[in-house]
């Protein structure tokens, strides 16, 4: 099974052209998903005890099952939140692959760690967080809040001892991303929901009137910089200051919004992010990473390795090897060095390229708003934010909305579905992909008509 055979030579090239192909690939399709009964019929036993070969295996994937998924770099998806990975990030998780590399110890990963933290240090700086915040990269978001909100339950119960609540809460707005309730769950903490402004941000003062009203019950307050559905950024220095004067922790998720802090035009809307102890962006969103890579900072990494680091017997050679464990900042032990793709893209292009390239998605953002402001069978929902454009198609009822998002779907013109925005159905697109075009746009917009 390990033998070096011409085999698995034609294998190598036979990757090799793929990867090439598919970095090149334009138009890349959207793809349709199949139901497993027809995958069953098209593929038939994948599994067998000889094995179907490499060449076989290969094959079955690029006619079979890559047509049946999704393709989130097509240019005309709008939905969720794509993604629109460098060819030079696709290229290099490649090598991440064949180097077969343990992520989760300095001791077994010291290089490729490193250079994980150069790239996490770029983040820190543009996030300007205090020198010496650091972290690690984790699959998601989802797990970057959960364990953020795990270290700032640790800091609670080390501060408060004995007194403290029999049950933790954590305050976040009714915006923030649903794996904030998620996390809570897992936790067994209540979640406290904190009223927004007329522009749907959590602002200091609601925050500083709910911990006073709380106390010590709560061990985090979550801010979102912006929001998954509409862009939104909360009021982030006075939460942070109502946080610091009592001594909470204040956790700001970025898992979205956070690559607008690279580009000079979004930069001030994150002010205030210097107070957070912690933070998350997902550069497998915006920030033109592969799947799957979430960076997770805090202001003292060591008291997350605290919260977060196992031992047992067989793991305490790693210790003798110094603290700087990637394994230590999160819930995770075993890890790919996921950060890699992102630091090979950022080393590769380099950091103006990153600030360029998400003015382009903020270009596209305004002209699409620009767009809709002039078309009469649309209206905008909000005001845009970040690279996020709402908006009402005028007379149509939720069934017309998802009528509509089917059949573009099904005819391949764009990957659009509704959202909703106070109950009512709205469409949204997110622009993370430099190379979706006005004239993409202009087609979608036409096709609502
Ligand atoms: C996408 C998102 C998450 C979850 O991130 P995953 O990488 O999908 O786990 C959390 N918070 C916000 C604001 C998000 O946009």
């Amino acid at each position: 099974m390990h033998d070096h055979t011409e085999e698995t030579d034609a294998l190598a090239l036979k990757i090799f052209e793929y990867a090439k192909a598919r970095t090149r690939l334009d138009p890349i399709p959207l793809n349709f998903p199949k139901t497993e009964a027809e995958l069953d019929e098209l593929c038939g036993e994948t599994i067998t005890p000889d094995g179907i070969g490499g060449i076989t295996a290969l094959e079955l994937f690029t006619d079979v099952l890559e047509p049946a998924s999704l393709s989130v770099d097509y240019t005309k998806y709008l939905s969720f939140v794509p993604a629109a990975p460098t060819e030079s990030a696709v290229l290099f998780d490649l090598v991440v692959g064949a180097a077969s590399i343990y992520g989760g110890s300095w001791l077994e990963g010291a290089g490729a760690v490193y250079a994980e933290n150069a790239a996490l240090e770029w983040l820190r700086k543009i996030a300007e967080m205090p020198e010496g915040s650091g972290g690690v990269f984790v699959p998601g978001g989802t797990v970057g809040n959960l364990s953020a909100l795990v270290a700032a339950r640790h800091e609670a119960v080390l501060r408060l001892g004995e007194d403290r609540p029999a049950r933790f809460a954590i305050v976040a707005s009714k915006e923030s991303h649903s794996s904030i309730e998620a996390a809570a769950l897992v936790m067994d903490c209540d979640v406290i929901l904190c009223e927004t402004d007329e522009n749907r941000r959590m602002t200091g003062d609601a925050v500083a009137a709910l911990l006073d009203e709380h106390g010590d019950r709560v061990c985090a307050v979550v801010t979102t910089s912006g929001t998954t559905n509409l862009g939104i950024i909360d009021e982030l220095r006075s939460i942070g200051e109502a946080c610091r004067a009592r001594d909470v922790w204040l956790h700001v998720d970025g898992a979205y919004g956070g690559a607008g802090l690279a580009s000079s035009r979004t930069h001030h809307l994150f002010d205030g992010l210097e107070l957070a102890d912690s933070f998350i962006v997902d550069p497998h969103k915006w920030l033109f990473a592969p799947f799957d890579c979430c960076a997770l900072l805090y202001r003292n990494p060591e008291r997350a390795v605290d919260a977060h680091a196992q031992h047992a017997g067989y793991l305490a050679f790693l210790d003798s090897h110094g603290d700087k464990n990637p394994s230590d900042y999160a819930i995770h032990l075993t890890r790919r060095v996921r950060g890699l793709p992102f630091w090979f893209s950022l080393a590769t292009h380099g950091t103006k390229a990153y600030e360029a390239a998400v003015d382009v998605t903020l270009d596209l953002t305004n002209a699409a708003a620009e767009m809709i402001r002039h078309a009469d069978h649309l209206e905008l929902a909000h005001d845009p934010n970040l690279s996020i454009v709402a908006f009402r198609r005028i007379g149509w009822d939720a069934a017309q909305y998802q009528a509509w998002s089917e059949d573009a779907m099904n005819s391949g013109l764009a990957f659009v579905t509704p959202s909703r925005m106070d109950g009512e159905p709205i469409y949204r697109f997110c622009f993370v992909n430099p190379r979706t075009t006005t004239d993409e746009i202009a087609e979608i917009i036409d096709a609502l008509r």
